[in-house]
């Protein structure tokens, strides 16, 4: 499956990356957002949530695993898992909320909800690539074209 490497001079790159990804989304997909603290997953996020709709601002949920943004046509989900020591144990309606049909979902920190989280769309990983320079990897996990199977390709 594809897999895309960019570098970014700054946030403003990095948001406008996460719209130019947004525009290719639909209702039910789901977004992994991965890198450390500071290496602008939430600027990313940011900028996809814009470019879906989503008008005033867009921080880092602090008090809840996740906020949700009316955006045009869907609903914006932002989750954080950061604070979270794994979902296991966790009343699994604490996600559903946040996931599903009529919802486009952005994680942070799914590596700390993996297992818990359905199968998702893109992987993005944002790492620090010198002062404002970030290295970002998009990584499509579901084919848009199926491949075709064996059988299909087999000489007649
Ligand atoms: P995270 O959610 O990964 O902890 P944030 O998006 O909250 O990161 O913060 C990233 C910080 O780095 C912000 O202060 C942002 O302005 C800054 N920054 C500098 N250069 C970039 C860049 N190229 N892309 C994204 N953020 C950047
Ligand atoms: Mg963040």
């Amino acid at each position: 499956m594809a897999v895309h490497i960019v570098q970014t001079a700054d946030p403003v790159e990095t948001e406008a990356l996460g719209a130019e990804l947004a525009a290719g989304l639909s209702a039910g997909d789901v977004v992994l957002v991965h890198g450390e603290l500071g290496a602008g997953k939430t600027t990313f996020v940011r900028g996809a949530a814009r470019a879906l709709g989503v008008s005033g601002p867009i921080t880092s949920p602090t008090f809840s695993i996740g906020h949700r943004y009316p955006g045009t046509g869907v609903t914006v989900s932002h989750l954080d898992l950061y604070r979270l020591e794994g979902l296991r144990g966790e009343d699994p309606e604490l996600l559903e909320d946040y996931l599903g049909a009529g919802r486009i979902a952005f994680v942070e920190w799914p590596e700390i909800g993996t297992g818990e989280l359905p199968d998702a769309r893109l992987r993005v990983t944002l790492a620090h690539a010198g002062a404002d320079r970030r290295r970002i990897e998009v990584r499509e996990l579901t084919a848009t074209v199926p491949a075709p199977s064996a059988a299909d390709r087999a000489p007649r």
